[in-house]
Parts: C-alpha cells; structure tokens; sequence
C-alpha cells in the first residue's frame, strides 16, 4: 500500500475502497498486537495514537511513574482546543536542577504521526529501561510528542489550524526577543521550556521521512560555528540507524528560513538536529516497532552527548553565580551568526560540547576577561573547569 499524499480514510482511494482499507488496517493491527506480544514486546508499542490517546497514554505514564516522569502543559495550540504538551524525563523530576537539558520533539507537521510514536516510544523506553538510569540520573529529558495537536487532529494536517507550516515559522532573527509574529505553538515552547531552562544542549525534531540527519543552518549555506562537533554527533546518530547526516542546505537544495534547527541553535546553542524516520509518512502499523527501536539508539547517543567530550563548571564571584560570556579560540568568531554561550544566573553554569583537543577559552563578565589556555578535553568525559572573577 502506498502512501499518496493524504493520510486520511476519506482520501481518494486507489486500493480498492474506504472500507476496504480500514479492514486492512484494523486487521493487520490485531495480527501484529498478537505477534508482538508472543515476542514479548509490549502491544501499545505498535499502534498509532490520536490526540485524546496520545494525552490519557501521557498521563498514565505520569502517573506509573510520579518519581521519574512529569506531564507539562506548554499551552494551547493554534485551533484553541488541543494543547502542546511536554513530558519531561529525570530524578527529583519536580525539581529544575543544575542538570543539562535535552529535547525531543514530534508531530511539528501534523501529517507525520510516525514522529509523535516515535517520541512516545522514547519516553516509555527511558522510563522503564533501568539501564538508562544514569543518563536519567543526570539530564532533565524533555519530550514534545505532538507539537502541532491541531495538524494532527484535524485529519493529519502538514500545517497548524492557522494553515502555517511551523517548520517554517520560527523566528528569523534570533538577536531580538521577538515572539509575537510566530505561532502559538512556537511560542509556548520557547517560552515556556526554552527560556525557562538555559541550557537546552542538544535536540531533535522528528519528521517523516528521508532515512537522514540534518544539520543547521537552512536559511544560509555557510557552517555553523560548531559543525565539527555537530557534524562528528550526526554521524554517529547517523549510523546506529544506517542512515546519512547533512546539512540542511544541501538536502533541500535550497536556503529556507524559519525551521525549528536553525532557531534552537542560533538562538538557543542547542545542538539541534532534523530527524527524518523511514521511508514513508504513511508506515505500516507492524513496521513501527522496528523502527522505533531501530532509531532509539541514535536518539540516545544526542541526550548523553553533552556528558562526554564537553565542557563545562560554574562561573562566579564572589561565590555567587555570575552570566558570563565563554568563548572557545577557533570556534566563536564575531559572525559566526549564534548567540553567544553564556553562564546562567542562577547555577552559574556553562556548558560547551567539544571534539577532544586542546583549547584555549574566554571567560569575560562586565568587560573583565579570564583567558584560560591549553584547556584539554577528553575523548569519554566532561572537563570541569571553574571560574571565579576578581
Ligand atoms: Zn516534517
């Protein structure tokens, strides 16, 4: 069965009837919950969810797991009636502690049910696999299933009930503060998870389909400043799924500004990738599970990654935590086109992922600087490297 354009039952059917598809579809869920149960995995892995099941599956796992898990409620989306929400993911999980954080969204495009399941996958997986308790242990997990609730429930929409492709739509210029001409979705989630949380330090977008990693920028063909590091990560998502990494640019062939990569990653520093899952929007429900397990992996190696071959410490003065500028030699120039990475106010933390080498970093607060030279970063673990200013 293949997938022409339109998710939908009503869709112009070219195998043989409406009614015939459903019973395809219902039937072929039943076989596969039977098969995938005898092979012990569990049967919800397998099936595709709505809004309303979407949200009760949240809750539930919420409440299954109150220590580790937490449902939040970024706001309402663009039909007024469905919300975006965010299930975060770590130990002393009603705390915001001086942890890393990390994203995974899905659903951006309301036609791409296969990116919302792939989130849902994640969070069941992180929350019931105790082998990845130590990343749990130490990161706060944040999970978006469905960004676009209003794509998905009106009948698998690409774009949001405003008729506005989100992946399109975040803010241009990311040295302002500008929220107001972009859609609500996308201002719920940066102001209310990103600007809320600092260090957003790495995440993923989920999409359907193409088999590839993407990497900023879309709006211009020049390298991020960090591309060996952001290049050196992709590719190892990349190929615990055989799948490619490239820059965005040259994947779609063209510059393209308002995608969620080149926002989270100019405005933000979060090492923010595309992900685009098998190869059809339309996969057939007994394939999910594999490909569900098949790119979790990849999706796992993003939310370590700042706690290997990184960066990091707390900037203060006068034992207080100060927001101080950190700048690497031969990474942050003037037009390197992000913001600068900073310590936050109230840990004072910085966070920098890095390839192993040595380098030479700059700390400056209110005109003063502290160079630090030879600065060695290792191939399995952070380097912690403490400032306090005069
Ligand atoms: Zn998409």
């Amino acid at each position: 069965m293949k997938y022409d354009g339109r998710w939908s039952l009503t869709a112009p059917d070219r195998s043989g009837g409406v009614l015939t598809r459903f019973l395809f579809f219902t039937m072929l869920f039943f076989s596969v919950s039977a098969t995938g149960c005898a092979r012990g995995f569990a049967a919800e892995d397998l099936s595709y969810h709505t809004y309303d099941t979407m949200l009760s599956e949240l809750r539930r796992l919420e409440k299954d797991h109150p220590k580790t898990g937490k449902l939040h409620d970024l706001g309402v989306s663009s039909d007024g009636l469905t919300r975006v929400w965010a299930f975060k993911i770590s130990d002393n999980v009603e705390k915001e502690e001086d942890e890393p954080n990390v994203l995974l969204t899905g659903g951006i495009h309301g036609n791409e049910p296969v990116a919302s399941e792939m989130a849902l996958f994640t969070i069941r997986r992180l929350l019931s696999d105790d082998s990845r308790r130590a990343l749990i242990d130490k990161t706060q997990i944040w999970v978006v299933p469905m960004l676009n609730p209003a794509g998905h429930k009106a009948g698998n929409s690409h774009n949001n009930a405003n008729r506005v492709d989100l992946n399109r739509n975040f803010p241009v210029d990311w040295t302002g503060d500008d929220l107001d001409a972009v859609e609500i979705e996308l201002q719920n989630l940066v102001k209310n998870l990103h600007r809320r949380r600092p260090h957003v330090v790495a995440g993923i977008d989920l999409h359907t389909y193409g088999r590839v990693y993407l990497i900023p920028w879309a709006y211009t063909r020049k390298k991020p400043a960090d591309w060996a590091a952001m290049k050196d990560l992709a590719d190892k998502m990349a190929k615990t799924s055989g799948y490619r990494s490239l820059q965005l640019t040259e994947y779609l062939h063209k510059k393209i500004p308002g995608g969620a990569a080149d926002y989270l990653y100019g405005r933000c520093g979060t090492f923010h990738y595309g992900l685009e899952l098998g190869t059809s929007h339309a996969l057939p429900v007994e394939q999910l599970g594999s490909l569900c397990r098949k790119n979790l992996p990849g999706i796992t190696i993003m939310m370590n990654r700042v706690h290997t071959r990184a960066l990091t410490g707390h900037v203060t003065r006068n034992g207080k935590p100060i927001t101080a500028v950190v700048e690497v030699d031969g990474i942050d120039k003037p037009d390197n086109l992000r913001r600068p990475y900073m310590s936050d106010a109230v840990f004072g933390r910085y966070y920098r992922i890095l390839l192993p080498g040595a380098y030479t970093v700059r700390f400056t607060f209110e005109g003063k600087k502290i160079v630090k030279e030879k600065v060695i970063i290792a191939g399995d673990r952070q380097t912690v490297l403490d400032i306090e200013f005069p």
